[in-house]
């Protein structure tokens, strides 16, 4: 534990919470939310109606979340939207003297983004009230220390200026919750724990059957956080507590905001907790300045993101850890200084060379999961977490439930690991929210005989299951990837996998099962990854302007395989990209870019038309090449999601990458068979 914490007074909360300010009432009248941020109170009543579903892209849209500081106190509410205007200006929210703020049903639904909370907290709200509130959403709150209710009747508490007992917030809460809400927050809640002035309540699960995701958890359970051990004969669904990591990471969009943190509550000369298994990536922002749009470049916006890469990396350098940085800029062909991306994106670089089998993996992004393809549990958190893991090694949890997709049968040679999970995100089960915070654990015929690279895929898209996680038990393909990838002996490698089974009796919630021999070649329609439909049932032609092979989820060395056996066979016939169409490759780490020039891919891609460019989550988050410029742009891409605005503002597809090389030949979406790509142009 960090000296400075050792005797750092923290204590719980008075009982009796007093709260003083105004409130803020988010309705769906633009005029009278104005109205109130001119100074007027609210005589609020429910026949005004309050605005539901405010996700946190209206809290805090993603280009204020380039700030990373108390700066963020003036721009709560920027994107919300009332009846058809946007009513909140910059400041205006810190000024009005507001302490509580409410809201209608779903409040803080969509992205994990902490800023969010942070933003109405730096602007005075200390309470949230909504008719009902998003679940990350208010477990940042908590972990902040700003009180959530969906109790209406507090209001009229806060308006006669009583005091409120903390029960209120508490009630219904376990004790871990219970504990982090009366101590203000997840860090003064871990300091008490790390000094002994709180307890976790002792797990009392017996030994029973188990999943392979509850026996890593069972492995790596903190038994006693002040002695450091760890371990427990099994855990449950529902079972409370922590559990120690093996590596944590985050990327520039977060280790700035956990950093001011880290500098502020813990010391700026305090060193973090074992910062060897800690990473850093600079993957998210590298190729901004050619996707941002001129308005916010002129709010000096630009200048803004910059600073996240470069609080980051004086971050990483004061505390030992490894960063994954912006690679130099170079000369191009044309003598001009040419942006030149990242080592690697984050997912891709852990998994890599870093995860093994077994481990428990924290990220700051909702795709961290990408590492269960080796057989770890990895999962998203957020800000606090990530900030509170370099004090204490350990990240609270709640153990899941667990559900299994059964591959079977033998895929057909144009169907990709990408067409499974197009499959699988529209399954009812997974469409309909059942699988919301489980553990997908694949299995089956069709998913042993995947590579280690396309078992990523899968791992991967369990962001878009809404799943807790997604995991794949290592087997002997693992292990040759260990030797190969890793260079690890043999023998360490079969040892790391021992006992990474799920049980024959272990439960589930259900088991989904699909035959991979009636599969065709998918693709998922502009708004969300669950639209999938077979190509061949889409119709008539859709014409395309852009072809985008990147991401985290398809810049691997496989992709960039599948990408090139496509083209390859374009060129033998004398076809190159479409007239019309872009066509962009991106890879998702250094390595494979160098894995590319070794097999002579990007001469592939150079003589079929396509640009290569250096690692980067560029597109795929709206801030690189390869983003639609106007709606009626048509984009075809092998990345994991596409909400609306994801790249662009135009209509974005989802295929497998053997679908994207193919469309990119064909100047429209089309399938590839092997050998029909010039029958598909016919
Ligand atoms: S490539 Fe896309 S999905 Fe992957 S980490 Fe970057 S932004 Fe997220």
């Amino acid at each position: 534990m960090p000296s400075s914490l050792r005797q750092r007074p923290v204590q719980r909360r008075s009982p009796e919470v007093r709260l003083s300010g105004r409130i803020l009432y988010l309705v769906d009248d633009p005029d009278l939310v104005a109205a109130q941020l001119a100074g007027r109170d609210l005589d609020w009543n429910p026949s005004i109606r309050l605005r539901d579903n405010i996700s946190t892209d209206e809290i805090t849209p993603a280009y204020i979340c380039y700030y990373f500081d108390e700066t963020l106190g003036e721009f709560p509410y920027l994107g919300l939207k009332a009846g058809d205007g946007f009513p909140v200006t910059r400041g205006s929210v810190k000024a009005g003297g507001f302490v509580a703020s409410v809201a209608g049903k779903r409040r803080g639904k969509g992205s994990s983004r902490e800023q969010s909370p942070y933003a109405e907290m730096c602007a005075g709200i200390r309470l949230v009230v909504g008719e009902s509130i998003e679940r990350i959403y208010r477990e940042n709150c908590q972990n902040l220390g700003v009180l959530t209710t969906t109790d209406f009747s507090i209001l009229d508490r806060l308006r006669r200026g009583e005091t409120i007992p903390l029960g209120v917030f508490t009630d219904g809460e376990g004790q871990i919750t219970r504990d982090i809400i009366e101590f203000g927050g997840l860090f003064n809640y871990n300091v008490a724990r790390l000094q002994g002035r709180v307890t976790v309540p002792a797990l009392t699960t017996r030994k029973r059957p188990m999943t392979i995701a509850e026996k890593i958890f069972a492995r790596h359970w903190v038994a006693d956080a002040a002695s450091g051990r760890t371990g427990a004969p099994a855990v449950r669904p529902g079972d409370e507590g922590f559990v120690i990591t093996d590596i944590r990471f985050s990327h520039e969009y977060v280790t700035p905001m956990a950093a001011i943190f880290f500098d502020q509550l813990v010391g700026v000369d305090e060193p973090l907790n074992d910062p060897a298994s800690v990473y850093f990536f600079r993957d998210h922002l590298t190729f901004l300045d050619q996707a941002m749009r001129p308005e916010h470049v002129q709010m000096g916006l630009l200048d803004v993101a910059v600073e996240l890469e470069r609080k980051q990396r004086e971050f990483a350098r004061a505390k030992g850890v490894r960063l994954y940085g912006q690679l130099e800029k170079r000369l191009n062909l044309t003598g001009a200084l040419a942006a030149a991306g990242s080592e690697a994106i984050c997912h891709s670089k852990i998994l890599e060379a870093h995860a093994l089998p077994g481990q428990v993996i924290i990220g700051s992004d909702s795709h961290t999961p990408h590492a269960g393809a080796v057989g770890c549990v990895a999962f998203g958190v957020g800000t606090t977490a990530i900030f509170n893991s370099w004090i204490t090694k350990d990240v609270r949890v709640r153990v899941p439930e667990s559900f299994k997709v059964v591959v079977r049968g033998a895929k057909p040679e144009n169907v990709t690991a990408k067409d499974f999970m197009l499959q699988i995100l529209r399954h009812p089960y997974v469409k309909g929210g059942q699988a919301i915070g489980q553990v997908i654990e694949y299995a089956g015929e069709a998913v042993e005989a995947l590579s280690v690279d396309e078992r990523a895929t899968m791992t991967n898209m369990a962001a878009e299951v809404g799943a807790f996680t997604g995991i794949i038990a290592p087997d002997a393909k693992t292990v040759d990837y260990l030797v190969t990838q890793r260079g690890l002996p043999r023998a360490e490698a079969e040892r790391r996998c021992e006992g990474l089974f799920s049980d024959p009796d272990a439960e589930y919630v259900t088991v989904i099962e699909i035959d991979a021999a009636a599969l065709k070649p998918m693709l998922a329609l502009p708004g969300d990854p669950g639209n999938g439909l077979f190509i061949d049932e889409l119709g008539s032609p859709v014409a395309i302007e852009i072809a985008y092979a990147g991401s985290c989820t398809a810049g691997k060395k496989e992709d960039m395989d599948m990408y090139a056996r496509v083209f390859r066979e374009g060129l033998e016939r004398g076809q190159k990209v479409a007239p019309g169409v872009q066509c962009f490759i991106q890879c998702g780490s250094r390595e494979v870019f160098e894995y590319c020039r070794a097999m002579g891919y990007d001469r592939v891609f150079a003589d079929v038309g396509a640009t290569f460019i250096e690692p980067s989550c560029g597109a795929c988050i709206n801030a690189g090449p390869g983003v639609s410029r106007k709606p009626t742009d048509v984009t075809i891409s092998a990345i994991n999601r596409n909400f609306p605005g994801r790249s662009g503002p135009g209509q974005l597809y989802l295929a497998s990458p053997y679908t994207v090389a193919a469309s990119a030949l064909a100047g429209h979406i089309s399938a590839w068979e092997p050998g029909q790509v010039a029958a598909a142009l016919r």
